[in-house]
């Protein structure tokens, strides 16, 4: 399909979040991973042009004009760089959004600020409709290979999908209580302060979001079970939305409706709090048809924290990750090994 534009040039959209950037020495050095890795790699054919969309907070996007100067300065295929600001985004989202957060955001009300973790499920909604495609990328990506040729995954959905996205590699969805209970009364290990702290927080993230109700009331299900015959859910880190399919597809907008968000929520008794991930976790437990399943070696997790909380036992069926990686995601601030 020929996708040139007007000025005879077709584009290549990828949208990052970036805010609050200025206030986090972290999120600078993982954006500048990122950027540097994206360039060095980068490469387009004549008359195609990669479009960086970012969202961002004023103070976030002045450093952004600035940093993207020298990150940009090596780039050999052409670029354009375009911000979008926060609130206005949030303003759009809100209305459509609002329903679900109580289902996916932690806390008990629906957060005016949280709509923008939900940019991606109602993307196709506020973006014009001449945008098609998008892919959404977190900061902290390192990449291994020519980001074109992660758009070339599009081509790769079947009939009725309308979003790329590859597997959690952790068992954020098999939670299971007794675990952290157990853990949590170990033979008294709880001393400090921190400790306890830490166990405190670890119950809170687990009950916050979690199938475990479900799970336990189907035994033989495959939700929260590792790949390839299990359900271990989403990672939102690298996605591909198919905007125009978005647009089209009628289940999915449907399954954007208040009513329809609480009856899956109440079916599989879900309580997330990771906003869009959980949502598409959810609904591809129901509709795996809309999802395309990149390989994982296009959003290969780092992050290890719950081998360490009363996971290790399964933990290695779930990150596992055979054949070549082609994006490192150092997520949970995990270090990622150098190119
Ligand atoms: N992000 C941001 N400002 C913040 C925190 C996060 O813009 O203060 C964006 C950024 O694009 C980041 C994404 O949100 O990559 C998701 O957060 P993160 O990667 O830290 O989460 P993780 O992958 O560790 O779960
Ligand atoms: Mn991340």
């Amino acid at each position: 399909k020929d996708l040139r534009e007007s000025d005879g040039k077709s584009r290549y959209h990828a949208l990052m979040m970036f805010t609050k950037v200025d206030k986090s020495r972290s999120l600078q050095d993982k954006f500048r991973v990122a950027m540097l890795s994206m360039v060095k790699h980068g490469r387009f054919l004549e008359g195609e042009v990669l479009v960086l969309h970012f969202v961002c907070d004023d103070a976030s996007r002045e450093l952004g004009e600035k940093m993207l100067q020298e990150f940009l300065l090596d780039a050999k295929f052409k670029y354009e760089v375009l911000f979008h600001d926060v609130s206005a985004l949030t303003r759009k989202l809100f209305p459509i959004v609002e329903a679900m957060q109580k289902h996916f955001s932690s806390g008990s009300g629906a957060y005016y600020s949280d709509a923008i973790f939900f940019l991606s499920v109602a993307m196709h909604r506020i973006m014009p409709d001449s945008l098609t495609r998008m892919v959404q990328l977190d900061l902290d990506l390192q990449y291994r290979v020519n980001i074109r040729e992660l758009f070339q995954e599009f081509h790769q959905f079947p009939p009725g999908a309308v979003i790329g996205i590859a597997r959690e590699m952790q068992p954020v969805y098999r939670r299971e209580r007794e675990r952290h209970l157990k853990e949590s009364l170990q033979d008294g290990t709880v001393k400090t302060a921190e400790e306890e702290e830490e166990l405190a927080a670890t119950l809170r993230y687990a009950a916050a979001h979690t199938f475990w109700q479900y799970r336990k009331e189907n035994p033989q299900t495959k939700v929260g079970e590792p790949h390839p015959d299990g359900l271990p859910g989403f990672n939102s880190g690298v996605m591909l939305l198919d905007l125009a399919s978005m647009r089209a597809s009628s289940l999915y907008n449907q399954l954007l409706e208040p009513d329809h968000v609480a009856k899956l929520a109440d079916q599989y008794r879900f309580r997330g709090h990771l906003g869009d991930q959980d949502f598409f976790t959810m609904i591809g437990m129901e509709h795996p048809e809309l999802f395309y399943s990149l390989a994982c070696g296009w959003n290969r997790q780092l992050c290890t924290w719950w081998r360490d909380h009363g996971y290790g036992d399964v933990f290695q069926l779930y990150y596992r990750c055979n054949g070549p990686v082609y994006i490192y995601h150092g997520n949970c601030n995990t270090p990622i090994p150098d190119d």
